[in-house]
């Protein structure tokens, strides 16, 4: 790493001093690599700027899934929550971030019943009642990225359906706990 001074300007471009911004969390990143810990790179380490830029681009990305929360029904098609994650993403200056990505066609990921994860909106995809879908939104602003999925249950669903969707939520819920400084990203797939 870089030597820098207590008084100069911090390396992470916040205008603040050294002293007064990162150099609390590198003194002790490297106490943790002394002691054999694998820390975070400084290019891992986010400036206050950058979290705003994620934060910002994350509210974009959850209004778009409540938009399609709101709308979601028996009778539509993946094609129109693909045309409504596009429509909506655009009209809040972002982009959808599959659109385009290694040729995917389409602006988000609806993955119906038995298909686990990145299935690709189709006209021939009709939602009925007792079925339940995942809709995987990934959202560009200010060339920030945020993601985020939800489960719908489409009306009445059976027993089954019901208890696999409300376990992988409370599984989810048991990682998101293990989310804290200095944790790993692995303790929360552990968890
Ligand atoms: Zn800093």
């Amino acid at each position: 790493m870089q030597k820098i001074g207590r008084n100069d300007s911090c390396w992470c471009g916040s205008g603040k001093k050294y002293k007064d911004c990162h150099m609390e969390l590198e003194e002790k990143l490297t106490r943790f690599r002394r002691q054999g810990a694998i820390v975070p790179t400084r290019a891992l380490l986010k400036t206050s700027e950058q979290i705003r830029g994620i934060k910002e681009s994350a509210r974009i990305n959850v209004a778009v899934l409540d938009y399609v929360a709101a709308h979601i029904g028996p009778g539509i098609t993946t094609a129109q929550i693909d045309l409504w994650v596009y429509e909506q993403t655009t009209r809040l200056g972002g982009i959808p971030a599959p659109l385009g990505y290694n040729g995917f066609p389409r602006s988000v990921c609806t993955s119906v019943n038995d298909q686990v994860c990145h299935g690709i909106p189709s006209e021939n995809d009709i939602l009925k009642e007792g079925d339940i879908i995942n809709i995987d939104v990934s959202t560009i602003y200010n060339g920030y990225f945020s993601d985020s999925s939800r489960m719908f249950c489409i009306g009445a669903v059976s027993p089954e359906k019901k208890r696999l969707v409300d376990t992988a939520k409370q599984c989810l819920e048991i990682g998101l706990t293990e989310v804290r400084p200095w944790g790993f990203l692995g303790d929360m797939g552990q968890a």
